[in-house]
């Protein structure tokens, strides 16, 4: 059945614009999922209005969970220097094990460094060790049918897609695969581990596009989307060096609309220099790509601040893909 193994974020099970649309049977009555995100909702509001984001980083200090120690102090410390942003706590992205209304007293919950992503205990696995191309495919029917989980990438032309696919598995000629003639509008799959894929999917919105190709971004991925059942989510590069584009907007609604689980991955968050960026840094643009993306979504999805020149948010993407996958391959 459609999304029938998928984790839905709680910010995409009302997504305003399909408020209608049925839940997977998965996800009724007692998913801790739904819990959190009907039932809970109350006590996790209170603990926002009195804690900030960085006092949930002070109480992650001591959690006794199964994630690296240099990732702990960096959560903790920000000790590369990056400005940690300060995010209301129903703005957090809960994933599943975590119940945000015991983390201020059993100090199990933490954020992720420059996203919304508070670290829970399927964080477990998140290093990638190999990383090997298996495949590229024209349709959906022709990816690997072995049923590993999946995340696929997605973005816009530029928008630094395979350098960031090349920071994530630390190998440049292997990332560029995708980018090769014949390839670029294809379904690239990357094994990780042997135990799951990295698919690179077509950039969307080339400038140099005919209209019509442009405005038919989804013809090719939708199908993949919406029947993929591996598909654990989609991850959405969004360049933070400029201000937010229409068609970024659109290709997020889309995913919304379709209860697609996704993360925002922000780019190029190096990239400081006012004037060369529309006159705003790149947490001012991530700023306001959520409150435009606030029309489309009742509650903002997870998010994460990425550089692939300084490597920011590389450990934090792989720790949520991994608490994602673990969750995933339990249920
Ligand atoms: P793709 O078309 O989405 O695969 O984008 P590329 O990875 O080829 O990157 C497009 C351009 O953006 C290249 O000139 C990259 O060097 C540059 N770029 C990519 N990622 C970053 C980043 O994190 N920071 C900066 N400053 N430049 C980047």
């Amino acid at each position: 059945m459609l999304l029938h193994h998928r984790i839905l974020h709680p910010r995409l099970l009302v997504p305003i614009v399909s408020f209608s649309a049925p839940l997977p049977r998965s996800l009724r009555s007692d998913h801790p999922l739904l819990l959190l995100a009907c039932g809970r909702r109350n006590s996790a509001s209170l603990f926002a209005r009195s804690h900030s984001l960085s006092t949930v980083a002070q109480l992650a200090v001591s959690a006794p969970l199964e994630v690296d120690a240099p990732i702990l102090r960096k959560i903790a410390d920000g000790e590369d220097g990056e400005p940690q942003v300060q995010i209301p706590l129903d703005k957090l992205f809960v994933p599943p094990g975590v119940d945000l209304s015991e983390a201020a007293s059993t100090a199990s919950g933490r954020v992720l460094r420059g996203s919304n992503i508070v670290l829970g205990p399927y964080a477990r696995d998140a290093q990638v060790a190999t990383a090997e191309f298996i495949k590229s495919s024209t349709k959906t029917e022709e990816c690997p049918t072995d049923g590993l989980p999946e995340f696929a990438l997605v973005g816009r032309s530029n928008v630094g897609k395979s350098s960031l696919l090349n920071s994530l598995v630390r190998r440049k000629r292997l990332a560029l695969t995708s980018k090769k003639p014949g390839k670029t509008q294809c379904i690239n799959h990357f094994r990780i581990n042997d135990t799951w894929y990295l698919v690179d999917l077509p950039g969307y919105g080339y400038a140099a596009a005919p209209q019509e190709t442009r405005a038919n971004w989804g013809e090719f991925t939708k199908n993949y989307f919406l029947n993929r059942e591996s598909l654990v989510s989609v991850f959405l590069l969004i360049d933070a060096s400029i201000p937010a584009k229409k068609i970024d907007l659109e290709y997020a609604s889309w995913l919304g609309q379709n209860q697609i689980p996704m993360t925002l991955l922000f780019t190029k968050c190096d990239k400081r220099k006012k004037k060369k960026n529309g006159g705003k840094r790149p947490e001012e643009n991530v700023e306001d790509y959520q409150k435009l993306i606030r029309e489309y979504f009742k509650e903002a999805p997870p998010w994460i601040m990425t550089s692939s020149v300084t490597n920011q948010g590389r450990e934090e993407i792989l720790l949520h893909m991994a608490q994602l996958r673990n969750y995933w391959l339990k249920h």
